[in-house]
């Protein structure tokens, strides 16, 4: 694998943006993450920047890249990557000599419209989540909760890319063809079953050509980074469209991601072994490698939260619905990768795919409210008393993600936020 520690990882590293220093920030020095920006209520064209502390560096003022295409970044080789991530990290250490020239490139965080990270091509969405895979699985098939492929292929759909938004956004409730179960015909109407899922997106840097396959052994160099992703899901259009070619209408009409690209060299920290459980199958061949084994998996610490209107007239701050990690998903991102290639499949720069919901081993570490809530079945009653099976109009829900170890720094990938809105008439 070719994320290693090094010296941008040194937890005792601290920058001269003294708000980076602060213990409890998702962007300290050690973390680096990339997105776009421009300045609130300006027309100027969005440039590339990283995030320290509650500022965010514009790297071409800096000195540091010719470019504003992000994607152009994305293409870069392993090396380079690490170069670019080198040179940042030391000009914002302490005592550098750089202090002086880059002051007028930061700019504060409160002051910045951000938008989508990069040029999205593609988006595949996958399902390595196998606990939410069992619970939704029994709600849909109780007979038969875990289809007889899911140990052996990494199961994905092909989503949408133009529905894809940046954190902030909001979205009128979705329309579609739904049947409730006393119904003979179905009927069009906004969706009465809308729901999120707490994903991670893995956005591809350099790509493959059409007709090659990425090994196990490559495929680490091609990830480029993380983000949060919430890929909002219209249940009852769900259940009644969903056979026999999987998502469609359910999941394309919005699909928001946090703005800050969290690298895979800044994640190095946080890999954990891949380990199958005792009686499960191993992977085929072509999705298995010593690295995956040893540091395959990445432990982000997951949690979603709910601001609901009442609560935002009220004043108050968003409630903690459940927490989970990434290091409990069936399948690693490498896995991912290389079998998304390996029937020829081109990836390209900025391409992104989404983890699938990662819910926990336990019912109240479950990432959707279909399974909160058993299918719609038990209401989630709320601190302000309110309860929710489904998401109402004007609830806001918020993703959080961060990653602790001892020895190292904590980092965190910032809010993914997104609201419902009433359904257009
Ligand atoms: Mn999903």
């Amino acid at each position: 694998m070719n994320d290693s520690i090094n010296a941008t990882h040194d937890p005792a590293l601290r920058s001269w943006v003294t708000s980076a220093n602060a213990a409890d920030t998702d962007f300290p020095i050690q973390n680096l993450p990339f997105g776009r920006f421009r300045r609130v209520g300006s027309a100027e064209a969005f440039r590339i920047g990283v995030a320290i502390g509650d500022q965010a560096l514009d790297l071409k003022a800096a000195g540091l890249i010719a470019t504003d295409e992000m994607n152009a970044l994305m293409a870069m080789g392993a090396a380079e990557r690490q170069a670019l991530r080198a040179a940042i990290s030391e000009g914002l250490r302490e005592g550098s000599p750089s202090q002086s020239a880059w002051l007028s490139a930061l700019l504060p965080q409160s002051g910045l419209e951000m938008t989508l990270p990069c040029r999205i091509g593609d988006y595949t969405d996958f399902y390595t989540g196998i606990h939410h895979a069992t619970t939704v699985g029994k709600l849909f098939r109780p007979d038969a909760p875990l289809l007889p492929n899911y140990k052996w292929v990494p199961i994905g759909y092909h989503g949408r890319a133009s529905s894809i938004g940046v954190s902030g956004q909001s979205f009128p409730r979705p329309l579609g063809q739904t049947k409730g179960p006393n119904e003979d015909v179905p009927v069009l109407r906004p969706s009465h079953r809308l729901d999120y899922e707490l994903e991670l997106g893995v956005f591809v840097g350099q790509g493959n050509a059409l007709g090659d396959r990425l090994t196990m052994e490559q495929v680490e160099a091609h990830a480029f980074g993380m983000v949060l992703l919430n890929d909002w899901s219209a249940r009852d259009v769900q259940a009644w469209e969903y056979q026999p070619l999987g998502p469609f209408l359910a999941k394309n009409f919005a699909t928001t991601i946090s703005p800050w690209i969290v690298t895979m060299e800044a994640l190095a920290p946080f890999r954990t072994p891949f380990v199958r459980p005792e009686g499960d199958p191993q992977p085929l061949p072509y999705l298995d490698s010593a690295g995956n084994r040893q540091q395959g998996g990445i432990d982000v610490e997951l949690e979603v939260w709910l601001q609901t209107l009442a609560m935002r007239d009220a004043g108050q701050g968003p409630e903690r619905l459940s927490q989970s990690s990434f290091r409990d998903a069936y399948w690693t991102v490498a896995q991912m990768i290389t079998h998304h290639t390996i029937n020829g499949c081109n990836l390209q720069p900025g391409d992104l795919l989404g983890s699938g919901t990662q819910s926990g081993a336990r019912p109240e570490q479950a990432g959707s409210l279909l399974e909160l809530s058993s299918g719609g079945k038990n209401p989630l009653t709320l601190a302000n008393g309110e309860t929710r099976t489904f998401l109402e109009d004007g609830d806001s829900v918020i993703l959080r993600g961060h990653c602790v170890r001892a020895g190292f720094r904590r980092i965190g990938f910032g809010d993914c936020q997104g609201r419902v809105l009433p359904a257009r008439s």
